[in-house]
């Protein structure tokens, strides 16, 4: 269903966003530099952390959204 989305770089863009966090080993090591934002189940290589949300999270903010992201409001 993602595929007929009109861009997946806008979609990537609006659920980091919306449900980016930032890793919060980066915030409390490297406090100074930009964090890595991570998704439900995202993965900061530098301080193997995993987000520990489902992916579920993702799909769910999706299919609230989708009617919106489809008529370019999002
Ligand atoms: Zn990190």
């Amino acid at each position: 269903m993602i595929d007929n989305f009109r861009a997946m770089d806008d979609l990537r863009k609006f659920l980091r966003t919306h449900l980016g966090v930032p890793c919060p080993e980066c915030q409390r090591l490297l406090p100074r530099a930009h964090p890595k934002i991570l998704l439900p189940q995202g993965w900061c290589k530098m301080h193997r952390y995993r987000d520990p949300r489902p992916e579920s999270v993702i799909d769910d903010f999706y299919s609230e959204h989708q009617g919106k992201l489809a008529r370019g409001q999002a």
